[in-house]
């Protein structure tokens, strides 16, 4: 057997970016999770957790484990994999903590295997792992994994990724310590919108799109304002309404929710910007008395990296 150990860092994406609605997200620099995998003697799929989650170590009811059984329908030479997982990405905080795994173990997996999938086929691997987690297909927080950017999904049924340029972007991500349950969070969505409020969202969706490609930081900023989802979904996250406020008083560009929460990001033009946003967050959360983490990061190029 080829014992070759592949290591990776996969990491943290923020999805739906705030016009964006399940088809934009990009992944961030920090934080990440730290995997390894190597060929096993052992048939099916070993996972060994060497962080304090007490994440499942069934290959079945693991994300990691779920995308890797879809990898290996595709790859009957192999007999099993030992997977390492050291997650520095809390599960269930809103910055892609399932798809980091699924992602990250997919693309491990496939380095052994030298390189024998497309990234196209990785994304539709991992996504069995988000079903898992959230009950539903989604790409938005793996291909950015996978792929690095910001990344467009104009369609999951067939699979069709687009990889945008960026400029420079400062990202600070609140994280505070509540329990946003992404089946609650999509439950509470109207199933219906009026045709005024889609025209402004597809306004500040190719907005978005075309600030992003002319590097054109005002036309992001202005773009950066999401009417359908924002209105109903931050009622579930304290102090979000302020932290959005403050931040834009601050000259962040704007953010808002990552995934279904409870994170917020907010992008800026200059690290001392997103420095100050992040002192913002920490002001209104230490006001309203709850527990909270902060990054201050940039948006991640390259998605999941090999180590060795
Ligand atoms: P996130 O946005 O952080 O990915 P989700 O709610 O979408 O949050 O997914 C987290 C859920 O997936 C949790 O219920 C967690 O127990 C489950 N899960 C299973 N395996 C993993 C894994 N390897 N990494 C993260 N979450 C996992």
């Amino acid at each position: 057997m080829n014992n070759k150990k592949i290591v990776v860092h996969a990491p943290a994406t923020v999805a739906n970016m705030v016009c964006g609605f399940d088809i934009l997200g990009f992944a961030v620099n920090d934080p990440y999770d730290i995997m390894s995998i190597s060929f096993s003697d052992h048939a099916g799929i070993t996972i060994i957790n060497e962080d304090e989650y007490n994440l499942p170590t069934n290959p079945e009811k693991n994300v990691a484990g779920a995308a890797l059984l879809a990898l290996m329908e595709e790859a009957p030479e192999v007999k099993g994999f030992e997977l390492r997982i050291k997650k520095q990405i809390k599960p269930g905080s809103g910055v892609g903590s399932s798809a980091a795994s699924s992602a990250g173990a997919v693309v491990a997996a496939n380095a052994l295997l030298n390189n024998k999938f497309s990234k196209e086929d990785l994304v539709r691997f991992a996504m069995n792992g988000e079903k898992l987690a959230s009950g539903v297909k989604h790409a938005d927080n793996i291909a950015p994994c996978i792929y690095g950017g910001v990344t467009l999904i104009r369609s999951i049924f067939p699979l069709d990724i687009v990889q945008l340029n960026a400029p420079t972007l400062y990202v600070t991500i609140v994280h505070p310590q509540i329990e946003v349950r992404t089946a609650d969070a999509r439950s509470i969505l109207k199933q219906q919108i009026q045709l005024k409020d889609a025209i402004k969202q597809w306004g500040n969706i190719a907005g978005l799109v075309a600030g992003l490609q002319k590097e054109d930081y005002d036309l992001i900023g202005r773009s950066l304002e999401d009417v359908l989802i924002e209105p109903i979904r931050s009622i579930l996250i304290p102090g979000f309404d302020l932290v959005k406020q403050k931040s834009k008083e601050a000259a962040a560009l704007g953010g808002g929710i990552s995934g279904s929460g409870p994170s917020i990001f907010m992008l800026s033009k200059s690290e001392s910007t997103a420095k100050e946003v992040e002192q913002v967050m920490h002001e209104v959360f230490e006001n309203i008395g709850l527990a909270h983490h902060t990054y201050v990061t940039t948006i991640n190029q390259h998605g999941v990296k090999i180590i060795s």
